[in-house]
C-alpha cells in the first residue's frame, strides 16, 4: 500500500535527525511531502540524512543544521536560521535528540545524571518552547510538537535512573504544554518506544537484548520506521483531535 501524502507544504523540524529514529522520522515526513530541517549535534550526520530524503514533491527543500538541544543559545540560533531561510517557523517539530549514560543508582555520578537530564528533558523543553514561541509570534493557526519519551519512563529500567527520570519528565512537560498551547492550535504528544534497533540500542549487551526480546509479546525489537509511522500520524491532521497523549510503540512490552 502506498504511503499517504499528508504533509505537502509543511515545514518540519526533527532534532536528533542524524541517526536512528530521528533519521527514520525525517525520511517519513519527507515521503509525505514535508520540507524537513534535520538538526543534530553532528552536522555531518544531519547532512547524511538530508542526502537520503525524498525531495521531488511540491516545493520541498530540506536543510541540515548543527544544534545542541541542551543549550538555549544554540536552539535560539537554530530557530533564527530556519526562519531566515524559510520565512516561517516549523509547524511540526519532533524532539528525537537523546542520550543514555547508564549506571546503577548506587554508583551513578552526578555528571551523568545531569547530562542525560540536560539533553533529554531540558533539550525537549528548550526546543518545544522556542518552536511554540515562534508559532505564536507569527500567528500560526496550527502546530504539532512530538516528543520521544520511552516506555522506560513509565516502568523504570535497571541502570537507567537518569534516563527513566528524563523520559518521565518529558511526559509531564508534554501534557502541560498541550494544556497551555491548545488555544493556539498547537497539539503536543509523546511517542513511547520500547526496544527499537538503532545505534542507541547497539550499546546494550546482547544477553540483555535477548532477555528483552523474550518479554515482547510481538517477539522482536521494533524498527525505527515503525516509530516514524506513528510520528507522521501525530504530525498530520489525521490526529487533529489528539493532544496530551502518550502513544506506546513497544510490540506490547509492559502493556497494562
Ligand atoms: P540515536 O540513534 O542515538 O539518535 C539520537 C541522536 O541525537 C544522535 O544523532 C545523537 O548524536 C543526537 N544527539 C545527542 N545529543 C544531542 C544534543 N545535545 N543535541 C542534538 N542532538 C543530539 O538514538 P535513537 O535510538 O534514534 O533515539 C531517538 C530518541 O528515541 C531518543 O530520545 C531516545 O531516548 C528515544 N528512544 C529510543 C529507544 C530505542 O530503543 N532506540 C527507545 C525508547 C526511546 P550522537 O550520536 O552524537 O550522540
Amino acid at each position: 500500500m502506498a504511503a499517504p501524502i499528508r504533509l505537502i507544504s509543511r515545514l518540519t523540524l526533527v532534532t536528533g535527525g542524524g541517526s536512528g529514529i530521528g533519521r527514520a522520522v525525517s525520511q517519513r515526513l519527507a515521503s509525505e511531502g514535508a520540507s524537513v530541517v534535520i538538526a543534530d549535534i553532528s552536522e555531518d550526520s544531519a547532512n547524511e540524512t538530508v542526502g537520503r530524503l525524498q525531495s521531488d514533491l511540491k516545493g520541498q527543500s530540506h536543510m541540515a543544521a548543527a544544534v545542541d538541544v541542551s543549550s538555549k543559545e544554540s536552539v535560539t540560533k537554530l530557530l533564527t536560521r530556519i526562519q531566515t531561510r524559510y520565512f516561517q517557523p516549523p509547524s511540526v517539530c519532533v524532539n528525537s535528540a537523546g542520550v543514555t549514560q547508564d549506571d546503577f543508582l548506587l554508583s551513578m555520578e552526578e555528571e551523568k545524571f545531569d547530562r542525560v537530564i540536560q539533553v533529554n528533558l531540558k533539550g525537549s523543553f528548550l526546543v518545544t518552547q522556542a518552536v511554540a514561541q515562534a508559532l505564536v509570534a507569527c500567528g500560526a493557526s496550527k502546530g504539532s510538537i512530538i516528543t520521544l519519551g520511552s516506555i522506560v519512563g513509565k516502568v523504570g529500567n535497571l541502570g537507567q535512573v537518569n534516563y527513566a527520570a528524563s523520559k518521565a519528565g518529558v511526559e509531564g512537560l508534554t501534557r502541560t504544554a498541550a494544556k497551555e498551547l491548545s488555544r493556539f492550535g498547537i497539539r503536543c504528544n509523546c511517542v513511547l518506544p520500547g526496544f527499537i534497533t538503532t545505534p542507541m540500542t547497539d550499546e546494550v549487551p546482547e544477553k540483555v537484548l535477548v532477555k528483552m526480546k523474550s518479554l515482547v509479546p510481538l517477539g522482536r525489537m521494533g524498527e525505527p520506521a515503525e516509530v516514524a509511522d506513528v510520528c507522521a500520524f501525530l504530525a498530520s491532521d489525521d490526529s487533529r483531535y489528539i493532544t496530551g497523549a502518550s502513544i506506546e510503540v513497544t510490540g506490547g512490552l509492559f502493556m497494562g
